[in-house]
């Protein structure tokens, strides 16, 4: 470790040009692939023109794929570059970080980077191997955020969106220019409930939106685990969600603004509220507007980075990363959330621009996922790699190499149930064209085959066709294969805590091992 500390140093204060390359990593809540205009949504919800200058300069990633679709596990799996049964966070209802196991920062800090983390973390204990960190606790608020700066807290006024943006640029300026830096500069964007800006409240000028395909999907012919859910736009999504109410946190000034825009509007709900069909569509429209107009954000601060590594000369020995926690459905099967292995949810974003490395304007659709990105972060600064981990870099893709055993599928297993969307938990393999997915839990015990190739939307299992019958046999023994090589034990040990139906079964939750640090709550709300 010492030698290797050493000889980053040693690179650093050499020759100028061998300094190894930063890193920003751009990281968001729910950004899923049809908000981005570089992945060229049928329906072209929104123009991200700085999101996409990282496609044209860099490589759009068409299937980073999660391994449990949900926010504080996620962040969990790019922490220690292992599946959440290996890392311990199940969920967000009840499982808290053990920081005191390997990560990525750890390694990264140790090898001379410094390492700075701004924005949403969730992972309910305080953040480990950071020079500087400023955070969410929890969730987090859209407006005027009480945030954790390095273990004080702190309260900013303003939209949080920017706030993370100027805090980014802030310390991008006052860091230790002698060295490489890694800046994760995290969103809560666009989270639910997808608090807009007030400056960009109508920046869509009453557009009506496409309705997607499936927005009135019947979940006939798949498994109830499917059809019982309660994440739908039809009886999920509250008053709160679609702004009749507004938000209680906000400034005089601020409050002034938003209703400006949506009291004349939700006026006009009022007078003729919609019913059945027509609400759903409503909503949806409503959903689109505020859901994108957050994305807008996003992109103006991706935006403001950006223009700041040129300004700086930065540009072109910095690596930048854009990705979120998970994709999101943005009405498809009629819902809103994410947690399916679905394509929708299971696909997030990942733009990478690696000036000299990767080919401008290229695509790679190989499988990859997050839980590649600890030994991807550290192949790109020279790093050692991490033991045990489970994931693998993705540098050779990068550079427009495939290694000739490169995954031809992935493990993916959801645990969070009952609440709060009724997702009941489902294990299975992913393929190019297929998935397999078992509903295990706790009163339906299915199987589904989808067929990507015949059934693009995913509306259709053909775990019962009989011409399929050797692929389900194949892809049965790929999942016994990757539990095995993952290490997992069926039934998982643990499930989501408090839930009835699954008393007497279920271990009691581990305790992290840090229990000094585990005290110290980087965001005490559980939510979702
Ligand atoms: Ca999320």
């Amino acid at each position: 470790m010492i030698r290797s500390i050493l000889a980053s140093l040693a690179l650093a204060v050499t020759a100028g040009a061998a300094q190894p390359p930063n890193i920003v990593f751009i990281f968001c809540d729910d950004l899923t692939c049809q908000a981005i205009s570089a992945y060229g949504d049928k329906r072209k919800l929104l123009e991200t023109p700085n999101m996409d200058r990282l496609a044209k300069e860099g490589m759009r990633f068409d299937r980073c794929l999660v391994t449990n679709s949900i926010c504080g596990p996620m962040r969990a799996v790019i922490q220690t570059g292992k599946y959440s049964h290996a890392n311990g966070f199940y969920n967000n209802s009840n499982s808290r970080f053990d920081s005191s196991q390997p990560t990525f920062p750890k390694v990264m800090h140790a090898n001379g980077y410094q390492m700075a983390i701004i924005g949403k973390w969730h992972l309910m204990t305080d953040p480990v191997g950071y020079d500087y960190w400023n955070v969410l606790p929890g969730q987090g608020a859209y407006y005027n955020p009480p945030m954790i700066d390095n273990g004080k807290q702190v309260k900013y006024e303003g939209y949080t969106t920017d706030i993370i943006g100027d805090l980014t640029l802030k310390w991008l300026d006052q860091r230790d220019k002698s060295k490489p830096f890694m800046m994760m500069s995290q969103h809560k964007a666009p989270h639910r409930e997808w608090e807009p800006p007030t400056r960009l409240l109508g920046f869509d000028n009453d557009r009506v939106y496409e309705e997607p395909e499936t927005l009135f999907d019947s979940y006939s012919g798949r498994s109830k685990a499917v059809s019982d859910h309660d994440m739908g736009i039809d009886r999920t999504m509250t008053d709160r969600d679609v702004k009749l109410v507004t938000p209680g946190n906000l400034t005089p000034e601020q409050k002034k603004e938003w209703d400006a825009y949506y009291e004349p509007r939700n006026a006009k709900y009022r007078a003729a509220v919609p019913a059945g069909r027509d609400l759903v569509k409503w909503r949806y429209q409503r959903y689109m507007h505020d859901y994108l107009a957050c994305v807008k954000a996003v992109d103006e601060n991706v935006g403001r980075v950006l223009d700041y590594l040129d300004k700086n000369d930065l540009t072109k020995n910095t690596v930048v990363i854009l990705s979120s926690d998970q994709g999101f459905y943005l009405g498809e099967h009629g819902w809103f959330d994410k947690r399916w292995i679905f394509e929708e949810s299971l696909r997030t974003p990942m733009l990478v621009r690696w000036p000299g490395v990767i080919k401008p304007g290229s695509t790679c659709e190989k499988i990859v996922s997050p839980v590649d990105f600890a030994s991807t972060f550290l192949e790109i600064a020279g790093a050692p790699p991490m033991e045990g981990v489970q994931g693998r870099s993705i540098v050779p893709l990068m550079k427009g190499e495939t290694p000739a055993d490169w995954r031809k599928s992935l493990y993916y297993h959801y645990y969070e149930y009952p609440v709060p969307h009724r997702v009941r938990p489902h294990y299975g393999v992913i393929t190019e064209r297929y998935k397999l997915v078992h509903y295990y839990k706790p009163d339906v015990d299915d199987w589904e085959l989808l067929d990507r190739q015949k059934d693009p939307q995913e509306l259709k299992s053909f775990y019962n066709d009989p011409e399929y019958a050797d692929t389900v046999k194949e892809l049965k023994a790929e999942i016994l294969r990757l539990q095995g090589e993952l290490k997992e034990t069926m039934p998982p040990p643990r499930l989501a805590h408090g839930n009835k139906a699954f008393e007497g079964e279920v271990n009691p939750p581990v305790q992290p091992k840090n229990k000094g640090a585990g005290k110290k709550k980087a965001g005490a709300k559980k939510q979702e």
